[in-house]
């Protein structure tokens, strides 16, 4: 299987529409080094003819066009086989809303995102307009799964949801905190068994998360708890939203060190002075061993 980072910032995109912090202005001037990241989005492409995505980013009509593997192959066509979600984050399941042109899909959640998001949120019914469109498939914690497209054909991936601390999204607060609310998403190639680990949102380590397996894909919103603060756009800290940040003694670089080939952080905050090219903080990631999630990123596992 490959792996294509479709996007790699956290909700609000880099640079944000609304945001004037140092490194939103950077990258608006293109300054040397300097690149814009929509948001965060993986695709995992299983074969020639089946793709899944993790998340579907409100950025995802402009990501499905810069990627040729999941453009249609006939006039009403899609690679898409399935997509799996870490949580009900706006910023990870807007992009559903613009798959609704009559397209059967294939999505997998946890009972209580998939409940929270089609029984709370009438928007959701575009996609139930005829029976069979949306094919809703609950993840279980701890029991792998393998993935299938709508009519239910095997995609060759198989993936088991892990749960990661969080805290659910300000449009679904009101429901019981539950540990379904948020989750890392193991996907196996079961020809190789080679895995890959997205756990794009993570408020804590998980330990083991992402041992033995080719890649992981980490939770990379803020370099420190106050840095919204700091950049004068907001004082909420990371730890109240739920992200661990990465620097600091209790911070990821320290406390999350999978044994496994690649680690990239993504889902990027555009205040994050990792996206700085030659910051002593993005210095200091490459120095402990990982690397930095890019759009358009490709990885053959
Ligand atoms: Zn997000
Ligand atoms: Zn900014």
């Amino acid at each position: 299987m490959r792996v294509r980072v479709l996007g790699a910032a956290a909700g609000g995109g880099f640079p944000q529409w609304n945001c004037g912090c140092a490194n939103c202005r950077a990258v608006r001037a293109r300054e040397p080094g300097w690149r814009a990241r929509t948001q965060d989005c993986l695709a995992v492409i299983a074969s020639d003819d089946a793709a899944i995505l993790c998340n579907a980013s409100p950025d995802l009509a402009r990501q499905l066009e810069a990627t040729v593997a999941l453009h249609p192959r006939a006039p009403r066509h899609t690679p898409i086989s399935a997509i799996v979600l870490t949580n009900g984050d706006l910023d990870h399941v807007l992009g559903l809303l613009s798959l609704r042109e009559a397209q059967p899909l294939a999505i997998y959640a946890t009972e209580t995102v998939r409940r929270s998001l089609v029984e709370r949120n009438a928007l959701f019914a575009t996609l139930a307009r005829f029976p069979g469109q949306s094919v809703w498939r609950p993840l279980e914690l701890d029991r792998e799964r393998e993935l299938a497209d709508p009519a239910g054909k095997a995609i060759g991936v198989a993936v088991r949801a892990r749960a990661v601390p969080g805290k659910p999204p300000a449009h679904l607060r009101g429901a019981h905190p539950s540990p379904e609310d948020n989750i890392a998403l193991e996907l196996r190639d079961v020809r190789t068994d080679r895995r890959v680990v997205y756990a794009p949102n993570a408020a804590a380590p998980v330990p083991g998360l992402g041992d033995g397996a080719e890649l992981l894909l980490f939770d990379g919103t803020f370099w420190s708890d106050d840095e919204l603060g700091r950049a004068e756009v907001g004082a909420a800290r990371a730890a109240e939203m739920a992200h661990l940040p990465i620097g600091g003694a209790d911070g990821s670089l320290a406390r999350v060190r999978p044994s496994c080939r690649h680690k990239l952080f993504t889902h990027i905050n555009n205040t994050n002075p990792i996206l700085a090219p030659s910051s002593p903080e993005r210095l200091a990631v490459r120095a402990a061993g990982w690397d930095i999630a890019d759009d358009g990123m490709e990885l053959a596992l």
